[in-house]
């Protein structure tokens, strides 16, 4: 995204990624129906967020419409579904992914693969890269961090860049777990209903309600109307060590 904006204000552009390919998280949150958006009133929307008012100026100027406006732009046909989550009606995310890389190389940006940032932070805009062919420096007068989470590494984003960040004195609000699903030490009564979905359910976590389908597994449940709820249960059910 901040590549194409900068390409399109006449910026000459790379985009280094660590891996062999971009965007293999999203394609992978396109396996099971890639959720766009939802088709929901803006204060709605906004509330879902962690912190909505410092979040609103960049919702404001990119919401639920314009990511719907984007896929569609890519060619992609999208419908809502009956809990309101917006969907490209191909489900997955590899069309999208594919229209998008090829917009960025029309537009002139170059993607660098199995180039990985290896920092420094204070640098006097040249970055060390670690490739095939040993550790590279680029010029660059700035550049865009987009470095992803901790959560499935073997996909990319490992998190290794908040140790370069703590290196530079740079603080970070610590990785949490959020759309991830509930542990439940089940009872034996239970155990007949491993890998149950259960669907057109509504759930509620101190006042905040979700709904839409979840499955019981053998560790408890997981599924979209439970990851909705993460931040209500991560506050009210805090983890014991
Ligand atoms: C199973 C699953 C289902 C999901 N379903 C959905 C869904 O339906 N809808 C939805 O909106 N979201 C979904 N998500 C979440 C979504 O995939 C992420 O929120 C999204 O990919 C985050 O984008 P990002 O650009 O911040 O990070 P990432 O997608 O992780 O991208 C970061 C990139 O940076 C690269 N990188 C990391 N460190 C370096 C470095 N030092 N140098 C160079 N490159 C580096 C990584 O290789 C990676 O490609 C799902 C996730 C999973 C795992």
């Amino acid at each position: 995204m901040a590549a194409q904006q900068l390409s399109e204000a006449g910026h000459k552009v790379a985009i280094t990624e660590a891996m062999p390919s971009p965007g293999r998280k999203f394609l992978m949150a396109g396996k099971t129906g890639l959720n766009l958006t939802k088709n929901e009133a803006a204060d709605v929307f906004l509330n879902q967020f962690d912190t909505p008012i410092q979040l609103r100026p960049m919702l404001d100027a990119f919401g639920p419409k314009e990511v719907s406006n984007f896929a569609l732009g890519h060619g992609q046909d999208i419908f809502t579904g009956s809990t309101g989550r917006v969907f490209p009606k191909k489900m997955k995310a590899s069309p999208l992914l594919r229209a998008w890389v090829e917009h960025l190389s029309t537009l002139g940006v170059t993607f660098l693969k199995r180039c990985r940032w290896s920092g420094p932070l204070n640098t006097n805009h040249v970055h060390n890269f670690e490739t095939q062919e040993g550790t590279v420096q680029i010029s660059a007068p700035v550049m865009v961090l987009a470095l992803g989470g901790s959560s499935w590494s073997k996909l990319g984003s490992d998190g290794a860049w908040s140790t370069l960040f703590a290196t530079a004195g740079i603080s970070i609000t610590p990785f949490t777990a959020a759309n991830v699903g509930m542990r439940i030490a089940w009872s034996e009564h239970m155990v007949p209903h491993f890998g149950q979905p259960l669907k057109n359910i509504r759930l509620s976590v101190a006042k905040k309600m979700s709904r839409g389908e979840c499955v019981i597994t053998s560790t408890g449940v997981e599924g979209g109307a439970i990851y909705a709820l993460g931040r209500e249960l991560r506050t009210s059910h805090p983890r014991r060590t």
